[in-house]
């Protein structure tokens, strides 16, 4: 294959892409197909002659798409979506095209300048505070233990990174017991470990209490420990648990702790003032993530932390050996150093495409729409008999009931089958509960309604 048959071949792909747009409605959301299935269908082994791109893509037709579960689904409402806006995915054709590298700005100065006006545009669109700057990871998990690593050496004046954790004091982190796995797979790569990452409980509002964290705080000191910093969740993965993020930030801050804000999924919300007051005080937050590749419209992967001082997180993370030097350049921002992987692909150029294809009041309206349909779907539910609604819509992220345990968990299978719709279980104050949260780039209030067809149709009978 060479340039030429890739341009027929891209156009031979677009084609694709709209038909399988065009078409997604009628296809099951999640994937009807059993473990090993796949791979059955592939050759154990690679070959050794090149094959025609007909029988290549003819075998992408084929294999891949029954065999997906389709995240672009408008009627996808289970984890949190992983939108992929038109305007993006044309920008992600465009990077792979551009096959940059950008850990350095010598590296891609275009894709290292973009990428600091993203951050600039994001972070004044969210309303912050304009003493941040930031830089874009892959994931919120990288930000997080990003952040979690800079608490560390914060803590350990800078000596865990020298010469390692053995002898020093034990560390501890905060948070509360609706924070997402991210955080525990930070706290455990990070060393602080498992048992070192004190979980806060959950007052009725979902928030840890600025008094238990307190208390937490000060015993650990009593009992020798070593806090480094706290985490605060803006919309947990489970029920959207949210942190009273100002009064929090006032306790860590009164303890000269770190502070980073998970808002992965809820941040992009922030683009609406009106939803703002969920995180009252963030500008007071050393560190904030979210994820545009959740619900703002960005592919898959784009994850935004923005810093109130990047030093600290530069100093923990950086390193610039003589190979990584840019003659004559010692100022100029290398991204590298502000994150984990050396290598970084070129991800402010779907956020560029993004911005400005819809606007930012297109996006807003998106979001407002995906809250409002929420909280229609969330009312009509509660009406069903038999129905309960376990957690009231945090944006656009509800949960509820059917009966019981059991009678829930069949009905949620029974749902997935079905194929029209897709939602997701978490278990909340020890009850199993279905959750749902409407965010899908092109779904429709039809397409959410259509959750409670699903409902009544599968609880009829
Ligand atoms: N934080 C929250 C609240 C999440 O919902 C998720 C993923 O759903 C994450 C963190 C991890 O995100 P990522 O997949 O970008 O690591």
């Amino acid at each position: 294959m060479n340039h030429d048959d890739l341009n027929h071949w891209s156009k031979r792909a677009a084609d694709w892409t709209r038909a399988y747009y065009a078409g997604l409605r009628d296809r099951p959301v999640r994937a009807r197909t059993t473990p090993g299935e796949t791979a059955a269908k592939l050759p154990a082994t690679a070959p050794d002659q090149a094959e025609p791109m007909e029988t290549i893509f003819a075998d992408f037709e084929a294999i891949v798409p029954d065999a997906m579960t389709h995240w672009q689904h408008p009627r996808f409402f289970a984890y949190f979506p992983a939108n992929a806006a038109p305007a993006s995915i044309l920008a992600e054709q465009l990077t792979a095209a551009l096959a940059a590298q950008a850990m350095l700005w010598q590296t891609a100065p275009a894709a290292t300048e973009i990428e600091e006006v993203m951050v600039g545009w994001l972070r004044d669109a969210l309303g912050l505070g304009s003493h941040f700057t930031g830089t874009i990871h892959d994931s919120a998990t990288t930000a997080t233990l990003s952040a979690i690593l800079t608490m560390r050496e914060r803590a350990l004046d800078w000596r865990g990174n020298e010469q390692g954790l053995a002898g020093l004091p034990a560390l501890r982190i905060y948070a509360s017991d609706q924070t997402h796995s991210s955080i525990d797979k930070s706290a455990r790569i990070a060393g602080i470990g498992q048992a070192n990452l004190v979980k806060i409980p959950t007052d009725a509002s979902l928030s840890m209490t600025p008094e238990a964290l307190d208390a937490a705080i000060r015993q650990d000191r009593q009992d020798g420990l070593l806090p480094a910093g706290v985490i605060l969740s803006v919309g947990g993965t489970s029920v959207g648990g949210t942190d009273r993020v100002a009064d929090l930030i006032r306790v860590a801050r009164a303890h000269e702790l770190y502070t980073h804000v998970d808002a992965a999924w809820a941040g992009s919300a922030m683009i609406c003032p009106e939803f703002r007051p969920l995180w009252d005080g963030v500008d007071g937050a050393d560190s904030i993530v979210f994820n545009p590749h959740k619900w703002l419209g960005a592919n898959f992967d784009c994850a935004v932390q923005f810093l109130a001082d990047p030093a600290p997180q530069v100093r923990t993370l950086g390193l610039r050996p003589d190979y990584l030097q840019t003659p004559g350049q010692s100022e100029i921002t290398n991204f590298n150093e502000w994150t984990v992987p050396l290598g970084r692909r070129f991800r402010a150029l779907k956020l560029w495409f993004l911005i400005r294809a819809y606007g930012l009041d297109g996006l807003r309206q998106r979001i407002r729409d995906h809250v409002a349909w929420s909280e229609e779907l969330c009312a009509e539910i509660a009406r069903l008999p038999g129905f309960e609604i376990t957690t009231q819509p945090m944006l656009s992220l509800f949960s509820f009931r059917y009966r019981d345990d059991a009678e829930t968990e069949a009905l949620l299978a029974r749902i997935n089958d079905d194929g029209r719709i897709y939602l997701t279980q978490t278990r909340h104050r020890d009850q199993f509960v279905i959750r749902v949260q409407v965010g899908q780039f092109d779904c429709t209030r039809e397409d959410v309604l259509c959750v409670l067809d699903v409902l009544r149709d599968l609880t009829r009978a």
